[in-house]
């Protein structure tokens, strides 16, 4: 074992605090990893908030991880000391069931084991990414190709996968008019790895205030929610429409937009449940689906389509002190684009 600090939530209410966690010694399938960067995703703050139940406080969140290997167990083939390599939501699968075997363990029908505040093998509870150090099988490791700077490459390991997988599902194409709802973390990703399929994508967002960087990042199009307007102009006018919204949205409204056959893919997990008339779908045969992070064997896809198309994330690296600061920009929607926690600083 050994003893590393990290950043805590301790309740809903109260600020991250920094404390100390304890890692195990690898096993023989494990790797050692030295925590270098580590993003701040909004299912951090739903979580650390309690939004999504009451976590195991005190609890350690983070799930975009990218690092560097420090130590490695006696039948570990896929990694050395020093390789980069990074670890996203899940940390362990059962690895038998007909997802598992497929290489959807997002999909594991026994539930995976996320990266925090699930029960590990060993019965602790998993701590995340806001700490110096983590220990994992394997299979759970991605390899970050060498052109990718670690920093840039951790909002990759959740906000970029999912992105990428359901753009991949929905065979995003140059054919594809792409919508995308939300310009924060996961929004901004969806901007530009659908710009980079070929796809005419556009960005709802709440305001104009972010235009030029969508602009900018790969849109050909952007429009603001709050105007009404918006809705009626774009009526049936996407074949595909990715949510990112941390809160609810009236889905009538947005299913709408849809052309015949078009699906609204829901990636925002607001914490509470949303309604949909049966008109808007069954109207234009439209279909309302959802979609959980990705697979391993993708999410290694996904970094070297990154590292071969220069996709990376728009970032603000930050010192560890500042992590609940940052909550409350993204709570207020003013984050450009990811929050990257400098982990050299906790
Ligand atoms: P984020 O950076 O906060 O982005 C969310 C964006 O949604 C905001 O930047 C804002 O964009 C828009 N928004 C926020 N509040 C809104 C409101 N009340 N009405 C309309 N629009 C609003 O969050 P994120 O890290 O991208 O995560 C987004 C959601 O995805 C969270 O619920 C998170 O838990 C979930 N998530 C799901 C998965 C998955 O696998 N399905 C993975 C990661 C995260 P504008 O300012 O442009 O309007
Ligand atoms: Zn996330």
């Amino acid at each position: 074992m050994s003893t590393v600090s990290a950043y805590a939530a301790t309740s809903a209410t109260e600020p991250l605090t920094k404390t100390t966690i304890e890692r195990r010694d690898p096993g023989p399938s494990d790797v050692a990893i030295d925590i270098k960067f580590a993003g701040i995703c909004h299912s951090d703050i739903h979580t650390a908030k309690s939004e999504w139940g009451v976590p195991n406080y005190p609890l350690v969140v983070g799930h975009e991880i990218a690092g560097v290997v420090s130590a490695v167990g006696s039948e570990v083939t896929k990694y050395k000391v020093g390789d980069h390599v990074g670890v996203g939501c899940m940390v362990n699968s059962c690895g038998q069931c007909s997802s598992c075997k497929a290489g959807l363990e997002n999909y594991c029908k026994r539930g995976a084991t996320f990266t925090y505040n699930a029960v590990d093998r060993d019965g602790t509870i998993t701590q995340g990414g806001y700490s110096q150090a983590i220990v994992v099988d394997e299979n759970f490791v991605l390899r970050i190709p060498d052109s990718l700077p670690l920093d840039k490459a951790a909002p990759l390991l959740c906000a970029g996968i999912t992105l990428f997988s359901p753009l991949r599902h929905w065979k995003a194409s140059k054919d594809t008019r792409l919508a995308v709802i939300g310009l924060g973390g996961l929004g901004h990703m969806g901007v530009k790895l659908g710009a980079a399929m070929g796809a005419e994508v556009s960005v709802l967002s709440q305001s104009l205030k972010k235009m030029e960087d969508g602009l900018r990042l790969g849109a050909k199009h952007y429009y603001a929610t709050s105007d009404r307007g918006t809705f009626k102009q774009l009526r049936s006018s996407f074949d595909l429409i990715l949510n990112t919204v941390s809160a609810n949205l009236k889905l009538d409204d947005y299913v709408s937009l849809l052309d015949v056959d078009g699906t609204l893919v829901e990636l925002g997990i607001p914490e509470h449940p949303m309604q949909i008339g049966a008109f808007p779908l069954a109207l234009a045969r439209r279909s309302l689906s959802g979609s959980n992070i990705g697979g391993i064997p993708e999410t290694q896809e996904m970094l070297d389509f990154c590292a071969e198309h220069d996709v990376t994330p728009e970032i603000e690296v930050i010192e560890a002190d500042y992590v609940n600061e940052a909550y409350e920009r993204v709570l207020a929607s003013d984050v450009r684009y990811r929050f990257v926690i400098d982990i050299s600083t906790l």
